[in-house]
């Protein structure tokens, strides 16, 4: 077997990426990233989400949930705009009229069938950059003819491992698993995040390789406070690689920086959103 080529991606490659903030900037220059997901009792996906992408930096965040998300929602996060589904638990019918410059799809979504359907309408009328997590991975690994729709705009998946499993089948050892997601990653014109230790960017025959994070991470929700991250980089400009790669290295340098203080076991995602923060200001 060939050898793998990889380019490692630390604090020294995020600050080539890192664009500072102009004095003469407002909400607008940041952009708007919205937020599709959620369903009866998981609704606080959204909530994380939301967080990852205002602490990553963009300047507006519309998320869209069935109606179950209303109350908590604009009950616990004052800076989330909200519009939801006529359907009080699930997503049925995706339609809004604002102006999001990326679209990140799946959290906490689930996979009932009417769900998927207006998943398929979405895909087939919306072209914004396009971050698809969790359930909406295992809506492409339920319908594989979504997969065709993929290439007509700009996406990033970013599935754990089992969600990894559905999309590629299984493979025999990590050389097999990258070979695999290469293959993906061209055939669907897309870059996927495998996610884990030392997560891997996939962009066709490209591979980056996380430095930062640790096993405090393995807990319920980091993975949707990551896809805000990423939406949230890709709201304020950056291209969709760079987003990627940029939020991944913060992601893991937070929970780096606080499960100093924290420890493994407690860590949990809320606090992933806490040190953003933290992992910014400690690049410089
Ligand atoms: P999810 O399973 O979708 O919630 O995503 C979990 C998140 O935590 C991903 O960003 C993983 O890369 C990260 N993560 C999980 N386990 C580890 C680990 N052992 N070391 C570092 N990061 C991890
Ligand atoms: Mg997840």
């Amino acid at each position: 077997t060939t050898p793998t080529e990889a380019d490692l991606i630390g604090k020294n490659e995020v600050l080539t990426i890192y664009k500072p903030r102009e004095k003469y900037s407002h909400k607008g220059t940041f952009g708007h990233a919205l937020i599709i997901g959620g369903s009866y009792g998981k609704i606080g996906a959204i909530n994380l989400a939301g967080r990852g992408a205002l602490s990553a930096g963009a300047g507006k965040v519309t998320a869209f949930t069935p109606k179950c998300g209303y109350i908590p929602l604009q009950g616990a996060f004052p800076e989330l705009m909200l519009i939801t589904d006529k359907d009080e638990e699930k997503l049925t019918e995706i339609n809004f009229d604002i102006d999001a410059n990326v679209i990140a799809f799946g959290v906490g979504a689930g996979t009932d069938n009417a769900s998927i359907d207006a998943f398929e309408a979405f895909l087939k009328t919306n072209k914004k950059p396009l971050v698809i997590d969790a359930d909406g991975i295992n809506m492409l690994a339920k319908r594989e003819s979504l997969l065709k729709l993929l290439p007509e705009r700009q996406t990033i998946l970013t599935p754990h491992p089992k969600e990894l499993e559905r999309l590629i089948g299984t493979w025999k050892d990590d050389f097999d698993k990258l070979q695999k997601t290469k293959a993906f990653s061209k055939n669907h014109k897309c870059i996927v995040v495998i996610k884990g230790a030392n997560t891997i960017t996939v962009a066709e025959d490209k591979l980056y390789v996380n430095v930062t994070g640790n096993p405090g991470l393995a807990t319920a929700g980091t993975g949707d406070v990551l896809t805000g991250m990423i939406a949230g980089m890709i709201a304020q400009g950056y291209d969709l690689l760079s987003a990627t790669v940029f939020a991944i290295y913060l992601h893991g340098k937070s929970a780096d920086l606080l499960v100093d203080e924290l420890g493994y076991q407690s860590f949990i995602a809320t606090h992933v959103v806490e040190g953003i923060p933290l992992a910014y200001l400690d690049l410089f």
